[in-house]
């Protein structure tokens, strides 16, 4: 049977995350994502009939717990962006690794009063190492995999940014390259201690979707970056290919520069030269179209109607 689900998925970056990840560190914990973006994407949920995934971090839960529980109230899901972003995520000890998916998924649980199970890395930066990992903590997918080599530009300019450095060959690029875009369910073995093959120890992975053959990754920055005509095209391509739609967006995507006074160095992120109300009648005009064609329902909900790839 087509697969007929769209999962509408938020990356709740904090702008001093998202500064972090441009090698601004002097910021203190902001929540003008929280307080004004995230309210305004749950209203054009509500208007255009859509329920999606946001993927927060553990850091700010307690803080937003009003939020967060308002977040599942309303139908959507809650689901863990890791503990307090640190990126490369792929590059971080097992013993950090194992906090920031641990203290995550506890504190987000606590806060919004629902189970979370669902993992997507800052920066999308996971490897096998790391899935097995999030297998470990408890987590039954994962939604970091971007199945294309368009990930490689992106991914070395997060790395120089936050590290410095000039290179960015050690970070976990090649598992991207290599996955394959048309799986719909992609399952990755737990640890060895953990027995493997077990259907209990497997874990689900929800690609961000790409176009077949040029994969293009279809993802809301990409409508900023493209004339209108290419981020259509790549939208029908994905359509004509009847795979199910894993749109991913940023909670700065309901954030206006001027109009909710963001700091200014954020200039250069995708979007944000648009005017607030352009940015929300575009959404609108978006999950319109989605809840047109797709169902939209959070990745969890989707989760055991899932066959074993
Ligand atoms: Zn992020």
């Amino acid at each position: 049977m087509t697969q007929k689900w769209c999962h509408i998925t938020c990356d709740v970056d904090t702008i001093d995350r998202h500064l972090q990840g441009y090698g601004v560190e002097d910021r203190p914990p902001c929540y003008l994502v929280y307080e004004r973006a995230i309210p305004r994407l749950l209203e054009v949920a509500d208007l255009t009939g859509v329920k999606m995934t946001f993927f927060l971090m553990g850091r700010d839960a307690m803080i937003q717990r009003g939020l967060l529980r308002q977040i599942v109230v309303r139908g959507h899901e809650v689901a863990s962006h890791s503990y307090s972003h640190p990126q490369p995520f792929a590059n971080l000890t097992k013993t950090e690794l194992t906090y920031e998916l641990g203290a995550s998924k506890a504190s987000l649980s606590n806060a919004c009063e629902d189970a979370v199970v669902g993992f997507r890395a800052p920066a999308w930066d996971v490897d096998l190492a790391t899935l097995t990992a999030i297998r470990a903590a408890g987590y039954l997918y994962d939604a970091s995999w971007v199945p294309s080599p368009f990930i490689l530009a992106t991914r070395l300019a997060v790395y120089r940014h936050s590290t410095g450095k000039r290179h960015g060959i050690d970070m976990a690029v090649l598992p991207h390259l290599i996955a394959s875009p048309s799986r719909r369910v992609g399952r990755y073995p737990s640890t060895p201690e953990r027995g493997g093959s077990a259907k209990t120890d497997l874990l689900t992975e929800i690609p961000m979707s790409v176009a077949p053959i040029t994969r293009f990754p279809y993802y809301h920055s990409l409508s900023y970056m493209v004339p209108k005509s290419v981020f259509d095209l790549v939208y029908r391509s994905i359509r004509l290919a009847r795979n199910e739609l894993v749109y991913t967006l940023h909670g700065v995507d309901g954030l206006g520069l001027h109009e909710d006074l963001v700091d200014v160095r954020m200039q250069h992120h995708p979007g944000m030269d648009v005017s607030l109300d352009e940015k929300l009648s575009r959404l609108t005009k978006l999950f319109r179209q989605f809840a047109k064609d797709y169902d939209c329902i959070p990745v969890k909900a989707s989760l055991n109607s899932r066959q074993p790839a």
